[in-house]
C-alpha cells in the first residue's frame, strides 16, 4: 500500500531523488561519526597523559633514590630529594590511578610514611629508602603498562569499528545508489512510453485527417478547417476563399489507361497543385477526383491568381488524355470567398461547386468565380 502511495503520488523520479538524498545524508552522517570516534581515541589520551604522569612520578622517585645513594648527603641534595618526592606524590595522586590500580593507595601511603622519616634529623639510609620507594616504582610501572594496554584496546576497538562502518557504508551506499538508478530507469521508461503514446496519438490523428493515396488532407479535415476558418471570419478575421476543383474527362483517362494509371495521374495532379500553393494554403481530396483548396486571408484577385496557378500547373504536367479536346489532363475550378451572408460552411461549398459546374459547362480547364 505504502509502495503504491509512493509510486503514484511521488513518481519514479522523486523516488530516485529520495534514494540519492539518502546516500548524501548517509555520507554526511558517516563523516560526522568519524570525528567523535577520533576524539574518543585521543580523548583517551587523557589516560595517555595519565600514563605520562605515572612515568614522571617514577622518574622523580628514581632520581631521589640516586641522590640518596650519594655520599656525603648535603643539605642541598636533601632539599632537592624532598622536592622530587613531593612531585612524585603529586603525579601519582590521580583519581584515575586510585580507581583503577590498587597499588596506588598503598604507594601513596608509603610515600607519606617516607616523608615523615625524611623529616627526622637523620635522613633514612639507602636500604630503608629502597624498602619504601621500590614498591612505589613498581606500582608506577604497573600503571604505565596498564595504561598502555588500555590504549591498545581502544585503538583495536576503533579499528574494528571503522572497518564495520566502512563495510556498512559501502554496501549501503551501493544499494541506495542502485535503487536510485533503478527508479530513474523506471521513470525514463515511463517517460518514453508516454512520449511514444503521444506520438502515436498524433500520428493517428494526422492519418485520420489525411488521404492515403495522394497525401492531401481528407474531407473530414476540410469540414473541420472550414468550420474554424468561418468562425474566425465571424470574429473579424479577413475573408478566406475556397476553390473546388475536378479533373476533366477523368473517366476517359481511366478507360484509356486503366485505374492504376489513373491513380498515378491523380497523385501527380495533387503534387503539382500543392507546389503552386503558399505555405498557409491547404489542399484536400474532397472525393474521387475532386479536390478542394482553402486560401486563408485571401479573396478577390489574389485568390483567383492562386487558383489559376493551380490550373496552369496541371496543364503544364502535360499528361496525355486522348479523349480530351485539350489532348491532356486538365482541371476545372470554382472559387467562392467567405462573406457576411454565408452562415454555414456547406453554403460556401455549394457556391464554389456551382461555379465549378459553370467552369465545366463553359468548356472546362478554366476557373469560374462567385462574386457576392
Ligand atoms: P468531367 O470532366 O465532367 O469531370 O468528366 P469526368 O469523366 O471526370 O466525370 P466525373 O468527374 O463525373 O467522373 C469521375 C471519374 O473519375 C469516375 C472514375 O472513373 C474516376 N475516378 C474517381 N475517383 C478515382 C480514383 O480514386 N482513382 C481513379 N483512377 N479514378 C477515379
Ligand atoms: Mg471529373
Ligand atoms: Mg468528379
Amino acid at each position: 500500500m505504502i509502495w503504491h502511495f509512493l509510486r503514484n503520488r511521488l513518481g519514479w523520479l522523486w523516488l530516485s531523488f529520495m534514494s540519492f538524498s539518502i546516500v548524501l545524508i548517509w555520507v554526511t552522517y558517516e563523516v560526522r561519526w568519524f570525528y567523535p570516534e577520533m576524539q574518543r581515541y585521543f580523548g583517551d589520551a587523557g589516560t595517555l597523559a595519565g600514563q605520562q604522569l605515572a612515568t614522571r612520578s617514577r622518574t622523580y622517585i628514581q632520581n631521589s633514590l640516586e641522590a640518596l645513594g650519594k655520599e656525603p648527603l648535603t643539605e642541598e641534595t636533601l632539599k632537592q630529594v624532598k622536592t622530587n618526592l613531593d612531585l612524585a606524590y603529586g603525579f601519582l595522586d590521580i583519581g584515575l590511578y586510585r580507581e583503577r590500580y590498587e597499588c596506588t593507595e598503598s604507594s601513596l601511603a608509603l610515600l607519606d610514611d617516607f616523608d615523615l622519616l625524611f623529616n627526622k634529623p637523620d635522613p633514612p639510609d639507602s636500604t630503608t629508602s629502597l624498602a619504601y620507594l621500590l614498591p612505589v616504582i613498581q606500582c608506577a610501572t604497573v600503571i604505565e603498562i596498564g595504561q598502555w594496554n588500555r590504549r591498545s584496546v581502544v585503538a583495536m576497538d576503533m579499528v574494528e569499528s571503522i572497518d564495520w562502518h566502512q563495510r556498512v557504508f559501502l554496501w549501503g551506499t551501493i544499494l541506495f545508489y542502485v535503487i536510485g538508478i533503478g527508479f530513474w530507469w523506471m521513470h525514463e521508461k515511463q517517460r518514453r512510453a508516454f512520449m511514444q503514446s503521444i506520438k502515436d496519438k498524433l500520428k493517428w490523428m494526422q492519418q485520420a485527417l489525411e488521404d492515403p493515396l495522394t497525401g492531401a488532407h481528407n474531407r473530414r479535415a476540410l469540414d473541420s478547417d472550414l468550420l474554424s476558418h468561418l468562425a474566425q471570419f465571424k470574429r473579424g478575421a479577413r475573408p478566406f476563399s475556397l476553390v473546388m476543383c475536378d479533373i476533366d474527362y477523368f473517366k476517359s483517362y481511366n478507360d484509356a489507361f486503366g485505374h492504376a494509371d489513373g491513380d498515378e495521374a491523380l497523385k501527380k495532379v495533387v503534387s503539382a497543385m500543392t507546389k503552386t500553393l503558399r505555405a498557409s494554403d491547404r489542399i484536400y481530396r474532397y472525393g474521387g477526383e475532386e479536390l478542394a483548396i482553402i486560401l486563408p486571408d485571401t479573396e478577390g484577385k489574389e485568390a483567383m491568381d492562386v487558383a489559376m496557378r493551380a490550373i496552369e500547373a496541371v496543364e503544364a504536367l502535360d499528361i496525355t488524355n486522348p479523349d480530351s479536346p485539350y489532348g491532356k489532363l486538365t482541371i476545372s475550378a470554382g472559387l467562392a470567398s467567405a462573406a457576411a451572408e454565408i452562415e454555414e460552411s456547406d453554403t460556401l461549398i455549394r457556391l464554389a461547386d456551382e461555379k465549378l459546374y459553370e467552369a465545366k459547362s463553359t468548356g472546362k480547364n478554366r476557373l469560374a468565380v462567385a462574386w457576392i
